[in-house]
């Protein structure tokens, strides 16, 4: 915690992962002043945990995806947190479902021919929708875009081949049993930043760049801004002379949803162990992913993306729950009804500071990615998952870019 000094060498915008990355390195290089201005009250942004009877909530992200090569990851062990490393179940996920072993084998055959048939797509000279390599009446498709739906927060004719075929994705998941938030509060323990200052203006026409809060303006030789795209795109936060190209980039990478719905759930169902992975209908697009007491914990976890979360956070918790509890009566039987209980959703649309959960691009929009990284005037630099070429979309993926970005302001001062 730290005031709003008046004047520093860097200011770093927002300290979600990528702000809290990058006021680290610049701390630890230990040869300028720095000061993350956030907006919230508290430091992680989209990485967000609160507690409950049944367990840390990680209300944003919760799986160190790409764990293996998961910089957050390194970062959970070298601090002593406790890391799961079992691998989720998803794979086998629809014959516990309601599908036949044929049929699973059969969804798997086809999502790795479509896996590879966006791969085809994108080394052309276009960029289509990842929708125009669907078989048209495929009997998977609706399951195609539920999946899309839960990875890239948005269906697939608004999402980019080529930008899809940049992630990379090692196969490997774990997760922190205190809560990916915590490991974020950890990570900004030390760091300079100065709470309830929303940076609403940014003037770097000037010798110096002025940045404007409710707390007063500040003043920096160096600026790295890790708002969400969806904050660049709309204008939310303004530069002064205004910067048509980086809003295009940014409108290029919108947020798409994902939400989250916990329902405390202190039973046994069949086949659970202590864990099991479901999804609550493989013909329907609009359908939630489930993990029944995730990490042996009372409740069960529902996941849901794309426009039919934007519809259902706009219906509000009640309906969340009453979709999520119809589904799950469909896969065990009405009498789970009466031992669901709601405890908390997550609303990231709607939340101001956010805008949505994470970025896409749209088609032909791939190389946007590195247009918003791209500095401007060697001294107003920019970070955040949307910057990644590989890891977009994910906590790790933000704090690298911001690692890599303080060292760039850094080398700019030297
Ligand atoms: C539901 C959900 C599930 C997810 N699951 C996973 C997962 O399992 N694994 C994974 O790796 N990733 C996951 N993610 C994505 C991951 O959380 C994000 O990609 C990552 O946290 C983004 O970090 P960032 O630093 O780029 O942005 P943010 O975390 O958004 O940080 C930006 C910061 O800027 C602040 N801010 C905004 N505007 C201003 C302003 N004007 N002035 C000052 N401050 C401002 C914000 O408050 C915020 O703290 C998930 C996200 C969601 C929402």
């Amino acid at each position: 915690m730290a005031g709003m000094p008046p004047e520093v060498d860097v200011a770093v915008i927002g300290a979600g992962a990528a702000g809290i990355a990058a006021a680290r390195r610049l701390v630890e290089a230990d040869r300028v002043s720095v000061v993350v201005l956030e907006a919230r009250e508290r430091a992680g942004g989209r990485v967000w945990v609160v507690y409950s009877s049944a367990g840390p909530l990680d209300l944003g992200a919760e799986w160190l995806h790409s764990a293996d090569r998961n910089v957050l990851a390194r970062e959970a062990q070298r601090l002593g947190f406790s890391v799961n490393r079992r691998r989720p179940d998803w794979t086998t996920r629809l014959s516990r479902s309601g599908e036949t072993r044929d049929a699973e084998e059969d969804w798997i055959r086809e999502r790795e021919a479509h896996y590879w048939a966006v791969h085809r797509a994108a080394q052309g000279p276009d960029d289509p929708p990842a929708s125009s390599v669907l078989v048209p009446g495929g009997r998977w498709n609706a399951l195609f875009d539920a999946t899309s739906t839960w990875a890239n927060a948005v269906e697939l004719d608004c999402l980019s081949v080529k930008d899809n075929d940049r992630y990379e994705d090692s196969g490997v998941n774990w997760r922190v049993r205190e809560g990916y938030g915590r490991l974020l509060t950890a990570l900004a323990g030390g760091v300079p930043i100065a709470f309830g200052a929303a940076a609403s203006r940014i003037e770097h026409g000037g010798r110096r760049i002025r940045v404007i809060t409710p707390q007063g303006t500040l003043s920096a030789a160096r600026l790295i801004v890790t708002v969400p795209s969806a904050a660049i795109a709309g204008g939310r936060l303004a530069f002064d002379p205004p910067l048509p190209d980086k809003e295009a980039a940014a409108a290029g990478l919108p947020l798409g949803l994902a939400n989250k719905l916990f329902l405390g759930f202190d039973g046994a169902v069949a086949g659970a162990g202590d864990e099991l992975f479901l999804i609550g209908s493989t013909r329907r697009r609009e359908t939630m992913s489930y993990q029944v007491r995730p990490l042996g914990r009372p409740r069960i976890n529902c996941f849901f993306g794309g426009r039919f979360a934007d519809q259902l956070e706009r219906d509000g918790i009640e309906a969340m729950t009453a979709f999520a509890v119809d589904e799950l009566a469909g896969l065990f039987g009405s009498e789970i009804r009466a031992r669901l209980k709601p405890l908390a959703a997550s609303a990231w649309r709607s939340d101001p500071f956010a805008l949505g959960s994470y970025s896409y691009a749209l088609p032909g929009h791939a190389d946007d990615r590195a247009r918003l990284a791209e500095p401007v005037d060697g001294r107003l630099f920019f970070a955040g998952e949307a910057c990644s070429p590989n890891f977009f979309s994910t906590a790790h993926g933000a704090y690298e870019t911001g690692l890599k970005t303080a060292d760039a302001v850094l080398a700019s001062l030297a």
